[in-house]
């Protein structure tokens, strides 16, 4: 029986989030790269009743119910208690990380002061450097090498079940879509609550397949060569690729030309009707703080790094409170009203989703179930011909086959 699994994956609404591997590794799903170059969950026999019907509570792709009332979630951005920008004190990290390292200065307060045992999040893989693996960080010196984002499948809850009933004291990061999984996973066995001391996640545009990857490699003419180590932003904000060969051999590309000229259109179809990619699921969310241009769009011009850090529960606030109390992150106040300036894409993708899932509807293809989001007041501050022009893009590449 792989009734409802088989059907998520054929309806093309796997995430990559790993959460049925965790579950199911003893009856052979495990998480590879498919033909696409995506992580997925990959088996051969049949599965048991109960888990196929446990993947189809669970599996965020399929899945995602807010159920913090409306009244207590903002139309584009889901629940907020406090909202801020700000970094990590500690000048090498804000560096290394994506933005301005808040996250990691987070995880690393976490330990620190003892809150956490372990923090479970992504990094570059030891074996393959372009691609990524789930990694256990004990100390701030992982958290600092794990520091950075990674613009690639990533498949963070693949061992979730085990590590959560392990005993130590965990802290997950992970994209917006692992989270609600790992939501999704609590509600349906709430003991593994105990030891989860935070979710956190950071506002998250879309996975690209590893191909984006290979194509980076390709345009800076290092195909053929093996890669010792691989990074797609930090070392400054936005910072930018820098791969660098076993031969010493180093290749670099900016921000714009690899998530803007390549990255970016290669994301997985899940992602392109995601109405969550702002974390509404995490305690907390952290995010570039882009200052504006001259046209009031994000700039990437090269900055001292800045983060947004959004406080979505009072576990998430209070945590905040401590990391800010204790010195490892510094942040000042942000009016909620500003995010949409910093972060345009995120405001649009939301406004448009419930336009490309009727064009699914129009297809006779099966949604996800999303409930709780504030789609239908999301989509009414769009204005009709962007819809409509959403609407039609994805009815021409379902009729095509092109829809990722
Ligand atoms: C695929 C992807 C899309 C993103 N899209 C946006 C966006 O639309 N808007 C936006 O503001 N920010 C986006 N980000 C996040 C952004 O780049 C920063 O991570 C965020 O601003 C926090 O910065 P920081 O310096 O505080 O984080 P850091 O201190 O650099 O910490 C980054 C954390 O992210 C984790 N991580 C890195 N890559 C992955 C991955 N593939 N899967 C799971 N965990 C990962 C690391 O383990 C680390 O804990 C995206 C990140 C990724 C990986
Ligand atoms: S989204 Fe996660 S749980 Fe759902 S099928 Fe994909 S890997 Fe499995
Ligand atoms: S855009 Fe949404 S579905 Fe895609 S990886 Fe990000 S959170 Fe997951």
């Amino acid at each position: 029986m792989t009734q409802t699994l088989t059907s998520i994956l054929k309806r093309n609404l796997c995430a990559g989030c790993g959460l049925c591997e965790s579950l199911g590794a003893s009856e052979g799903i495990r998480m590879d790269y498919d033909a696409k170059g995506f992580l997925r969950p990959q088996f051969s026999g049949p599965i048991s009743k109960a888990l196929d019907e446990q993947i189809g509570r669970v599996c965020p792709g399929a899945n995602l119910d807010m159920q913090v009332p409306a009244a207590e979630q903002t139309i584009l951005w889901g629940p907020i208690r406090t909202a801020w920008t700000g970094c990590s004190t500690r000048e090498d990290l804000r560096h290394r990380a994506s933005s301005g390292g808040a996250l990691s200065g987070m995880l690393m307060h976490l330990l620190t002061s003892g809150k956490a045992d372990c923090v479970v999040q992504i990094t570059a893989s030891t074996t393959h450097p372009t691609r990524n693996q789930m990694v256990i960080s004990r100390n701030s010196r992982e958290v600092h090498e794990a520091a950075g984002s990674r613009y690639a499948p990533s498949a963070p809850l693949a061992d979730i079940v085990r590590i959560l009933e392990g005993g130590e004291r965990v802290a997950f990061v992970g994209k917006p879509c692992d989270v609600a999984g790992l939501t999704n996973l609590l509600r349906d066995k709430p003991a593994l609550a105990r030891n989860l001391v935070a979710k956190i996640s950071f506002m998250c545009g879309g996975i690209p397949s590893q191909t984006g990857t290979a194509e980076i490699l390709k345009r800076l003419g290092m195909a053929d060569k093996e890669i010792a180590s691989f990074r797609f932003r930090g070392d400054g904000w936005p910072g930018g690729v820098k791969a660098v060969a076993t031969t010493g051999e180093v290749g670099t590309m900016s921000y714009p030309d690899s998530w803007g000229g390549i990255l970016s259109g290669r994301v997985q179809f899940r992602c392109k009707i995601c109405p969550d990619g702002t974390g509404g699921f995490a305690d907390l969310v952290f995010a570039d703080a882009w200052h504006g241009d001259d046209r009031g769009y994000p700039s990437f011009v090269e900055a001292d790094g800045r983060s947004m850090i959004l406080a979505r529960t009072a576990l998430g606030e209070a945590l905040l409170a401590d990391g800010i109390a204790a010195g490892d992150i510094v942040a000042d106040p942000l009016d909620p009203s500003e995010i949409a300036g910093m972060q345009p894409s995120q405001a649009n993708r939301k406004r448009l989703v419930t336009s490309r899932l009727a064009a699914m509807t129009l297809f006779g293809r099966a949604r996800p179930r999303y409930k709780g989001l504030r789609l239908g007041e999301a989509s009414s501050q769009a204005p009709f011909k962007l819809r409509l022009h959403n609407f039609l893009g994805l009815v021409r590449r379902l009729w095509r086959g092109t829809e990722g």
